[in-house]
Formats: structure tokens, sequence, C-alpha cells
């Protein structure tokens, strides 16, 4: 593809409101992935990880409800999760498009959200999964640094900040997550092969899902990605059949979820 047709993809992914799931087991790089393509097609990055941190932060009641299954790497309630994101999917900034990292991570959530989504007239253009082998996940969460303030990730060897413990983006006290440890990167990645993996079974029996090897350098995974988006756009695609066949398989329950 030329860089006048990879332009002028772009430019229609701009006009046009992209929405996207990037899925993949903790640590396979969704939140990497997703602060590049918040930039370049302008969506709204939607992660459920953050909204719950912030949740505990505040000391609300959902975050006291899910501080301790977090610190666990247990998931929290279905119920709860969606309450959560049928409020967040209706604020203004995500009917320019948006990228949900982290969510669904249940076949209920899956099943949840493409039905919500086809009583909106609004299907998923496509589902990413970011795949990697378990070993090199914990590898890579055991040195993950966050930022608490802008939720930018780093790694201590393959992308590290500039100034030692400081964000590139905001200057903020980098944090090594509670959860990052390797006891709850083990329950995580349980979790994740338990409940996870049927969603992006579920994805794939309604011909939404593309697979990236998530162990290439980052901006080799970056690549593909986007090459993944572009495919979704194009008219030819298969993609835009199988979001058809999606959103009728799915239309009736939006029907009954809407009345
Ligand atoms: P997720 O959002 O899927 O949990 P992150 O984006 O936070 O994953 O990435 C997990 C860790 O792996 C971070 O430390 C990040 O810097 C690092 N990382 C992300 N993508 C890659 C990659 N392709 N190669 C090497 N390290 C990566
Ligand atoms: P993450 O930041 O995506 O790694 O998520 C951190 C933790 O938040 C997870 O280990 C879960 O405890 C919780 N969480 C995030 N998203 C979800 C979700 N969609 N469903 C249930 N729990 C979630």
């Amino acid at each position: 593809m030329s860089v006048i047709d990879l332009r002028r993809l772009t430019g229609v992914a701009r006009q046009q409101a992209l929405r996207i799931v990037l899925i993949g087991p903790p640590g396979a790089g969704k939140g990497t992935q997703a602060a590049t393509l918040k930039e370049r097609y302008g969506l709204a990055h939607v992660s459920t990880g953050d909204m719950l941190r912030e949740e505990v932060r505040r000391q609300s009641p959902l975050g006291s409800q899910a501080r301790a299954l977090m610190a666990a790497g247990k998931l929290v309630p279905d119920a709860l999760i969606l309450d959560m994101m049928a409020q967040r999917l209706q604020q203004p900034d995500v009917s320019r498009g948006f990228l949900l990292d982290g969510f669904p991570r249940s076949r209920a959530q899956g099943e949840a959200l493409v039905a919500m989504l086809a009583a909106q007239k609004q299907p998923l253009h496509t589902v990413v999964q970011l795949d990697l082998q378990d070993e090199e996940i914990v590898r890579r969460l055991s040195l993950r640094r966050s930022c608490p303030a802008c939720g930018r990730v780093y790694h201590l060897h393959s992308n590290p900040p500039t100034l030692h413990g400081l964000c590139d983006a905001d200057g903020s006290a980098l944090v090594h997550r509670e959860d990052d440890n390797e006891v709850t990167i083990r329950t995580r990645l349980s979790v994740f092969h338990e409940q996870t993996e049927p969603v992006i079974e579920f994805f794939r029996s309604i011909g939404l899902l593309r697979r990236v090897d998530a162990s290439l350098p980052i901006d080799h995974v970056e690549h593909l990605v986007e090459r993944l988006i572009q495919g979704a756009l194009t008219k030819s695609s298969p993609l835009r059949t199988s979001r058809r066949l999606a959103v009728s398989k799915y239309r009736s329950l939006g029907r009954s979820l809407r009345g």
C-alpha cells in the first residue's frame, strides 16, 4: 500500500467513528497500542482497569466493591462492569469513536456489548487480539511501571522513561502497580484463560476477530494493528460482511434490551 493510500485511509478514519476492541491477556500491550491509536484516530481510550482504579482512588461505592478483587487479580462482577460501561458509552467523547481496552473480559460482557452497540446501530469495526505467551507476560508485567496521572505505561528494559522513574508526558512519579507481582500476575493469567478466552472465541465466531503477534517490538505491533484497522475500513474487507452478520445476529437481542 502506498503512502498516499495510507494517508487517504487515515483521513477516512478521522472522519469515521471507529469502534475497536483491543483484547488479550494482561501485559500483552493493549494500553501501549491504545495510546498511539488514540492520538492517530482521535478516539476515546476506554480502559476499564483505569476507570476502576480511579473509583478505588475516590473510594466510591464501586471502588470499595472492586478494590479487593483487583488486588487479588480476580474479575469485578459483570453486572458492576456493565453498569459502569453503559454509562461510559453514553459520554459525548465516544461518539467520535472509541477503543476498548480491558473490556469485555467475559463472554457475558462481550455479548452484552455487541447487543448494546447493535441496538444503537453502532457496531464494532473490529476486535484486535494481541496474542502473547504467559512467560513473556510475567516478564513484561514484573517490570512495568505506570503513570498514576495519565495512565501511560513503561517497561524498565524495553520501553523506559527518558528520566528514571518519571513519566515522559507529565513528569509524575511512576508506580509499580500492586497487582503487577508474580503471584497476582499468575492469578490474572488463569482468569484470562478461563474467563476471557471464551469471549475471544465469541468474537471469532461472529467474524470480528483479527490476531496480532504481540511478542514483536512495539512499533512492529503498531504497524500490524494499523493494517488491520485499515483493512476493516476498506469496502472489500470481509470484516464488513461479518459485521453485518454480527449485527443481524444480535439485532433481536438489542431490540429486547431497548424495549
Ligand atoms: P496491557 O495494557 O495489555 O496490560 P501494557 O500496554 O501495559 O499491557 O504493556 C505491558 C508491559 O509491556 C509494559 O511495561 C509495556 O511497556 C511493555 N510492552 C508493551 N508492548 C510491548 C512490546 N511489543 N514489546 C515489549 N514490551 C512491550
Ligand atoms: P487492567 O488494568 O486491565 O489490567 O485491569 C486491572 C483489574 O481491574 C483486573 O485484574 C480486574 O480485577 C479489574 N477489571 C478491569 N477490567 C475488567 C472487566 N472488564 N471485567 C472485570 N474486571 C475488570
